[in-house]
């Protein structure tokens, strides 16, 4: 069975340290949000969908101030909308404003929406996944994936709730059960290593453990 565009992806990625999943993922919502800072930044339904969540989660927003480049007058249009409407919706509180204004206030802080890149991020982790179960029907594939780092945890998680085929779940769950089970080896390994009586012992791949089991059981760092 030939490779879609996305499994082909996710077979480059594998060679990758880290969950491939949440690489692509990352490497996606980077890319969303930067087009959304540089070409959709004045489109009403950006200030729509930025107003409605608030803002974007804290993840993404300071994935936007820190990441994308020359993102402050964007940052500028979209807030300033976003924070102009927040003052709208609570009402002017004054100091001895009623308990009636209090909670007026309290209600408008809350989202009406989601954040968008989170939106977009759980489109692309499904796109990616349905890709990944379909892709463990091709022997190379499934050759590479069992070379690879594996998913993180809630991406294994996602994939097992798939409506992908039970034989593709079966073999993701078991290559990433071997992968799991050598993580734990050498996170034992490691750990015997630090014992002093063996710290003589030089470190092998057992040395990169701790990470690795961050990133496996955490996912990619903000990822979310
Ligand atoms: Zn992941
Ligand atoms: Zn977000």
């Amino acid at each position: 069975m030939p490779l879609s565009s996305r499994a082909n992806e996710l077979l480059q990625a594998f060679d990758q340290p880290g969950c491939s999943v949440c690489r692509l993922t990352a490497g996606s919502v980077h890319n969303y949000l930067g087009s959304l800072m540089y070409e959709y930044v004045n489109e009403p339904p950006t200030h729509m969908a930025v107003r409605a969540a608030r803002g974007f989660c804290p993840t993404h927003a300071w994935h936007i101030q820190e990441q994308i480049n020359a993102s402050g007058l964007g940052i500028a249009v979209l807030y300033e909308g976003l924070v102009r409407n927040l003052l709208k919706d609570m009402g002017e509180v004054k100091p001895d404003s009623g308990r009636r204004q209090i909670v007026q206030a309290a209600g408008a802080l809350k989202a009406n929406g989601p954040c968008p890149a989170c939106t977009h991020r759980t489109i692309v982790e499904e796109h990616l996944i349905r890709n990944l179960l379909e892709g463990l029907e091709n022997a190379e594939f499934v050759e590479a994936f069992r070379r690879s780092s594996g998913i993180c945890l809630e991406h294994l998680r996602q994939a097992l709730n798939n409506n992908g085929s039970s034989s593709s779940k079966a073999l993701l769950t078991s290559i990433q059960q071997d992968i799991w089970a050598q993580l734990q080896r050498d996170l034992a390994e490691y750990i015997r290593k630090n014992d002093y009586r063996f710290a003589s012992e030089p470190m092998g791949d057992e040395g990169t453990s701790p990470r690795r089991a961050i990133e496996q059981m955490a996912g990619a760092k903000d990822i979310r």
